[in-house]
């Protein structure tokens, strides 16, 4: 496997108002990962490279990745992403990570804020491929206008009885729940059979939910998390 490969950007679609999706495309090349895991994209800057990680929405087995890029102003490399338009190239690193799908016969809940929908959403695409028993996403954003991918979630539970999707908004009234979504554990917890549970979002809600998680009696070994975007809710 190469250090690096060369992607050409396929596609670019505006998701929400500040995500936008990324197809790259590596010709003649089969993306081989674990749903959760990670590329990392190169931009060289006047110091030389830097890297972040983006994880895959889709499922591996293809040459094209898609990325769900949020935009952080005064970021080195999100607002450069968006900039990027179909033709351009992007150099990114051979997918890797330890966040995957650990035991797909056993019940799942995805917990999700923001961009840590992306790995999520893999797992989720892959445990309705693969699972055997029952998966709950929790995606907890600001307002409805935030909700990545909200059409294609709603569409994986409207069409796999095993697939509850709920959404906890933090900064809009709504009829569905409010807040955050480690205060939504109850319900979902007890629709599933001893779940293993995956967290990803900002690192307060990942603290917090593996203290709320641990307090319903899971345990450590069945809960596997990741935490970025720091404020991007709360902010
Ligand atoms: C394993 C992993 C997977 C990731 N997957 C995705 C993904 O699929 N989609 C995605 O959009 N992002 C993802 N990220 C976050 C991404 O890697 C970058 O951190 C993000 O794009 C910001 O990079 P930047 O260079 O634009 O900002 P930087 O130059 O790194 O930061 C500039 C300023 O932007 C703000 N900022 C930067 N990053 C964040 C943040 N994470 N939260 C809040 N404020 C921030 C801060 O004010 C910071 O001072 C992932 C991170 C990790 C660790």
């Amino acid at each position: 496997m190469p250090d690096f490969l060369s992607a050409t950007v396929a596609g670019v679609t505006p998701l929400t108002p500040r995500v936008r999706q990324l197809l790259l495309r590596v010709d003649g090349h089969t993306f081989d990962y674990a749903p959760g895991q990670h590329v990392s994209v190169r931009r060289t800057v006047d110091d030389g490279p830097i890297f972040r990680p983006y994880s895959p929405v889709n499922l591996p087995g293809t040459d094209t990745l898609a990325l769900a890029v949020k935009r952080y102003e005064g970021g080195a490399c999100s607002p450069w992403l968006h900039q990027r338009q179909v033709g351009d190239e992007i150099t990114i690193t051979p997918p890797s990570g330890t966040l995957h799908l650990h035991a797909p016969e056993r019940d799942a809940l995805f917990l999700a804020t923001g961009t840590g929908l992306t790995p999520m959403l893999a797992m989720l695409s892959q445990y309705v491929d693969a699972g055997t028993g029952r998966a709950v996403l929790l995606f907890g954003e600001r307002a409805q206008e935030d909700l990545m991918y909200r059409a294609t979630l709603d569409r994986l539970a409207a069409s796999h009885d095993y697939v509850d999707v709920r959404y906890v908004l933090s900064h809009e009234d709504w009829d569905g729940p409010t807040g955050f979504v480690q205060d939504h554990l109850d319900a979902p917890l007890a629709s599933l059979d001893a779940p293993q549970a995956y967290v990803c979002g900002v690192p307060e809600m990942v603290v917090e939910t593996q203290t709320a998680l641990a307090d319903a009696g899971l345990s450590e070994g069945d809960v596997f998390s990741e935490g970025w975007e720091e404020g991007a809710v709360a902010e």
